[in-house]
């Protein structure tokens, strides 16, 4: 058995990030910037108005203007201001050489073609400047940023239609054990769903393309033909069969195939017996069957590989934590650290009723995964990490 962070950092330092292609802005979101990217203009592109109104001189300011023309926003009409002269101009149009200041609608009194202006308009009212928000040559998103909504529209407004990323890693989804049945068909008595694999598709569908979800029973050489059915995805996560019972096939099927075992038990609960192997190219990670524990070693450890695979730096691969009070005193006697599930109230933490390894319901309630160090004994307030789980 292996520390929680060993194993992680096992991972996280032998994963490579795929190899680098450009995709267009369409299809970069959940991507990650395989290089730094610098705007090639200024932004914004050109001095325009932020308000509808009327561009002037502020120095003619208070007074009466007589208006020349009008500037809508879109193609510049090359217009030019001169003393006591005003330009009706519209929100995101080019000002009007001459002026240096806008004057907003609501404050002024139009009467025929001139405008009379009661206040002193100080320069550069109403003004977005040209480069105001980004300078030529800044840097828009660094290498490994992952690219956002926000991120992709800067980019778009800079004008860079494509974008170097690393390839987006494809993932295939395997559930062992003879009990399982697909949802949708009846169950005889002793059996059950399978919903590790939908759960892991939709865990894990953020991070990779899920080339499918397969089902085989305790059978070596049937899981040994489920894994060989993916030849070319990146991962492949196995669900249960992974402790050593006579009826778990997943160390016997790695070996026949010559998979090798990089770890194998982590101090982590739950989740304990997770498995990390590579197979050729493929990663292979194999998690207990019982479904939190899934859920578990998924979220810290297999969405963090993918995430190294589509391109994110070692240091950002982790699921991200926010301290928060408990609610009530919590105890870890173990050797290893308990992910405990809690539901919010009121800025505090409490745990759900049930903390097995089986009970999906309080999976499915809780707002946070609470991070419980080994060997602790916390009281109400104290501060743990929390990660997000299902927030409304
Ligand atoms: P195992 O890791 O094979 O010993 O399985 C541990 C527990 O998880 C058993 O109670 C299994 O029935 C259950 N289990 C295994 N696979 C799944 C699955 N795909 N969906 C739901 N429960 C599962
Ligand atoms: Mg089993």
């Amino acid at each position: 058995m292996i520390p929680e962070a060993e194993a992680l950092a096992r991972i996280l330092s032998a994963v490579e990030p795929l190899p680098v292609e450009s995709v267009t802005l369409e299809k970069a979101a959940g991507r990650f910037a395989a290089d730094d990217l610098r705007s090639p203009t200024p932004l914004p592109r050109f001095d325009q108005s932020s308000m509808d109104g009327y561009a002037i001189r502020a120095v003619d300011t208070p007074g009466t203007l007589q208006v020349v023309g009008e500037q809508p926003a879109g193609a510049a009409r090359a217009l030019r201001i001169g003393p006591r002269e005003a330009v009706r101009i519209f929100t995101g149009a080019p000002l009007p050489t001459g002026a240096d200041a806008v004057v907003m609608q609501e404050d002024v009194v139009v009467e025929g073609s001139s405008v009379s202006i009661e206040e002193s308009i100080p320069v550069a009212e109403f003004i977005r400047r040209r480069g105001g928000d980004v300078c030529e040559g800044q840097q828009l998103v660094a290498r490994g940023d992952l690219l956002t909504a926000p991120r992709i529209g800067v980019l778009c407004a800079a004008g860079i239609p494509d974008i170097p990323v690393h390839r987006f890693p494809v993932a295939g989804i395997i559930s062992t054990g003879d009990e399982l049945r697909p949802i949708g068909t009846p169950l005889q008595p002793g059996e059950l769903h399978d919903s590790n694999a939908p759960m892991l598709a939709a865990q894990l569908s953020a991070a990779a393309d899920i080339a499918g979800t397969k089902r085989t029973s305790d059978d070596p050489a049937e899981l040994a033909e489920a894994i060989l059915g993916f030849p070319t995805t990146d991962a492949i996560v196995i669900s249960a069969g992974v402790s050593v019972g006579d009826h778990d096939p997943v160390h016997e099927t790695l070996l026949k195939l010559g998979a090798k075992v990089d770890f194998w038990r982590v101090a982590i609960k739950p989740g304990k017996p997770f498995l990390c192997a590579r197979l050729g190219l493929q990663w292979i990670f194999a998690l207990p069957g019982n479904p939190v524990s899934a859920f578990v070693t998924a979220k810290f450890f297999v969405a963090p590989a993918l995430r190294r695979l589509a391109g994110a730096p070692i240091d950002q691969c982790a699921p991200r934590s926010f301290p928060i009070p408990l609610g009530t005193s919590l105890e870890n006697p173990d050797v290893r650290p308990h992910y405990v599930r809690a539901i919010i109230q009121d800025g505090r933490a409490f745990p759900t009723p049930l903390q097995q390894s089986h009970a999906l319901a309080g999976l499915a309630a809780a707002d946070v995964l609470v991070r419980i160090e080994s060997c602790s004994f916390l009281n109400e307030g104290d501060m743990v990490p929390a990660f997000p789980l299902n927030f409304r």
